[in-house]
């Protein structure tokens, strides 16, 4: 085994320990080669997140097939379909017309596709996500739409030193998570997730009610892009 995979191994063990056993780890595998991956399968981890489709694709083209590949990035409407067929979970949903051609996918390949829907909490003004009227208003409508199921909540904190702020971020949207589930749509048949927390800040998310953490550089180590 070469030392990247060991490295890789060793991280993913220790960050496992670290999890409460309500957390669901979903490892962030984007920009990183299939070795990488392989190192992690081979320890059992099962979920990987992507954030650009076309690698995506690819790497579930050539790994084992019962990898969980979660879509973790903003999407775009034209770009579902290539997708659609083996998704396993969809992060960033924060407009009807994405939810509708996530549908419309989901259908034609005759699944249901598990989404959860992207709140804007940070400070910055670059990131995705809806407020609380846009989530209002998309819940009024999931009905509509039958083949997918809406899990839960995801969000993004402010990329800051400032933890109170971050957990500030995390505390707002617990609150709206739990405000969606106490309202007890029919339509939300399991709505029991909430994605928050990331390598630099997956502790306070966990201490804020997080059940779902993306980790990646914390993991397979920083991303080269190029
Ligand atoms: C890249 C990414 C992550 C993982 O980030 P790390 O800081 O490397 O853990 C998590 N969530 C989303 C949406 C991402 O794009």
């Amino acid at each position: 085994m070469t030392a990247v995979a060991k490295d890789i191994q060793s991280n993913l063990a220790q960050i496992k320990d670290s999890l409460p056993e309500h957390v669901t780890l979903v490892a962030v595998s984007k920009t990183h080669p299939v070795d990488a991956i392989e190192a992690a399968y081979a320890t059992g981890q099962r979920i990987f997140g992507e954030n650009k489709v076309q690698d995506m694709v690819a790497k579930y083209e050539t790994m084992a097939k019962d990898i969980q590949w979660h879509l973790i990035g903003h999407l775009q409407t034209n770009k579902v379909k290539y997708i659609a067929p083996f998704v396993s979970m969809i992060h960033a949903v924060d407009s009807e017309k994405l939810l509708a051609e996530i549908n419309k996918r989901a259908k034609a390949n005759d699944r249901v596709i598990d989404v959860l829907l992207q709140m804007h909490i940070a400070q910055e003004s670059t990131k995705f996500g809806m407020n609380d009227d846009e989530l209002n208003q998309l819940l009024e409508v999931i009905s509509n739409y039958e083949n997918v199921r809406v899990r839960g909540l995801m969000g993004m904190a402010t990329f800051t030193d400032d933890e109170s702020q971050v957990a500030q971020e995390f505390q707002s949207l617990k609150v709206r998570f739990d405000a969606v589930q106490a309202k007890g749509l029919a339509s939300l048949t399991q709505f029991d997730t909430l994605s928050m927390g990331m390598s630099g800040d997956y502790s306070i998310a966990i201490a804020e009610g997080s059940t779902m953490v993306r980790v990646g550089s914390s993991i397979f180590g920083q991303r080269h892009y190029g």
